[in-house]
C-alpha cells in the first residue's frame, strides 16, 4: 500500500528547502523512514502532474549511493516523499572536530559520492543542489545522495530559507554566468568543492554574493582565458573580471598527493565540456593508488 495510513508519524527532523521533514515508522516494513512534506499550494496547477510523473522516475533511480525513495503520495495540500532514514550527513562529519579524516577516508567519501552521481548522470538526471548536508550517511557508513532531481522538479530552492545561501558556494561558474543549458558538470563542480572541503575542513569557496563567488573562484584558479573556456563570453550574465593569476593548486592543499590534485583540478575545469565526468573520475588513478579507500563500515560517524 501507499499513503498516509502506512506511516506512524514521529518527531520533526527539521525544516528543509521544500518543507518539513519528520521521522516515521513504515508499518509495512517496520523500517524507520524520513517523510518530506512538500507544500504544493504555491505551485501552479498542472505542475503537480508533471512533478508526480518526474518523481515516479526518481523512484526508479536505485543505487547503493542514492537515497531510496520508498513512497510518494499526496495528502491534503502536500506531496509526501518517503525516504529511507539516515543517521547523519557529511556536513556533520566535516564539522566534527573529534573526527580525523585520513586520506583513505576522504577517498572513500569521494568514491561513494561519484558512484551515486555516475549512476544518475547515466540516466540523464542531474542533482543540481549538491552540498555536504545533502550527502547522507547511514548506520553502515554508506554515503547516499539525497534530494536528487528535486531542484529541477520543484524549481530553484527558495531564497527565504537562509541556509540556502550556502548552496552558492558549490555553484559552478557556468551557473553563476547565467547558463541555462548546463549539464552534469554542475554536479561535478559541486563534488569538487566538497572534495576540497573534506581536505580543508571548511567550505573552500565562500562567496558572499554571486559576483563575489566568481571572484573567489577566480582568485583560486585564475581568471579563465578564452582559450580555456571558449563559450564563456557568450553566457547571458558574462562580465569581464579583472585578471587574477592562478596560484599553484598545491599551495592551497599542501597535504594532498599529486594524484589527488590532478583529479581535483580536472573536476574544477572551467569549461564544462572539458570537466571530467563522474564515470571518468571513478577511473582516475587517485582511486587506484595507495592509500585504498576506507571501507564504509570503518568510517567514523558523529555521535
Ligand atoms: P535541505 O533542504 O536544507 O537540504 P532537507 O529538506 O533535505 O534540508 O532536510 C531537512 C532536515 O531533515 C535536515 O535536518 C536533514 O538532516 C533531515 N533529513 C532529510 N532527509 C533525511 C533522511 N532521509 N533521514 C534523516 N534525516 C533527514
Amino acid at each position: 500500500s501507499s499513503g498516509e495510513g502506512r506511516y506512524i508519524k514521529g518527531t520533526t527532523l527539521g525544516e528543509g528547502t521544500y518543507g518539513i521533514v519528520f521521522k516515521a515508522i513504515d508499518r509495512q516494513t517496520g523500517r524507520t523512514v524520513a517523510v518530506k512534506k512538500i507544500r504544493l499550494g504555491k505551485y501552479k496547477e498542472g505542475v503537480n502532474v508533471t512533478a508526480l510523473r518526474e518523481i515516479k522516475l526518481l523512484k526508479e533511480l536505485r543505487d547503493p549511493n542514492i537515497i531510496e525513495l520508498v513512497d510518494v503520495y499526496p495528502h491534503k495540500r502536500n506531496l509526501h516523499l518517503v525516504f529511507e532514514f539516515m543517521e547523519s550527513d557529511l556536513e556533520a562529519v566535516i564539522r566534527d572536530r573529534n573526527i580525523v579524516l585520513s586520506a583513505g577516508d576522504i577517498k572513500s567519501y569521494m568514491q561513494m559520492t561519484l558512484k551515486g552521481l555516475a549512476h544518475c548522470h547515466k540516466k540523464w538526471v542531474l542533482h543540481r543542489d549538491m552540498k555536504p548536508n545533502n550527502l547522507l550517511i547511514g548506520v553502515d557508513g554508506q554515503l547516499k545522495l539525497a534530494d536528487f532531481g528535486l531542484a529541477r522538479i520543484f524549481g530553484s530552492p527558495d531564497r527565504r530559507f537562509t541556509h540556502q545561501v550556502f548552496a552558492r558556494w558549490y555553484r559552478a561558474p557556468e551557473l553563476l554566468f547565467g547558463s541555462k543549458q548546463y549539464g552534469a558538470g554542475v554536479d561535478i563542480w559541486a563534488a569538487a568543492c566538497i572534495f576540497a572541503e573534506l581536505m580543508l575542513r571548511r567550505p573552500f569557496l565562500q562567496g558572499s554574493s554571486d559576483i563575489d563567488q566568481l571572484g573567489k573562484i577566480f582568485a583560486a584558479f585564475g581568471t579563465p582565458r578564452e582559450s580555456q573556456w571558449p563559450d564563456m563570453t557568450a553566457l547571458p550574465d558574462y562580465v569581464e573580471y579583472q585578471f587574477c593569476p592562478a596560484p599553484p593548486l598545491r599551495s592551497l592543499f599542501p597535504m594532498a598527493t599529486e594524484d589527488c590534485l590532478d583529479l581535483l583540478s580536472r573536476m574544477f575545469a572551467f569549461d564544462p565540456n572539458v570537466r571530467i565526468t563522474a564515470a571518468q573520475a571513478l577511473e582516475h588513478r587517485y582511486f587506484v593508488t595507495e592509500p585504498a579507500p576506507t571501507r564504509p563500515q570503518l568510517l567514523r560517524r558523529p555521535p
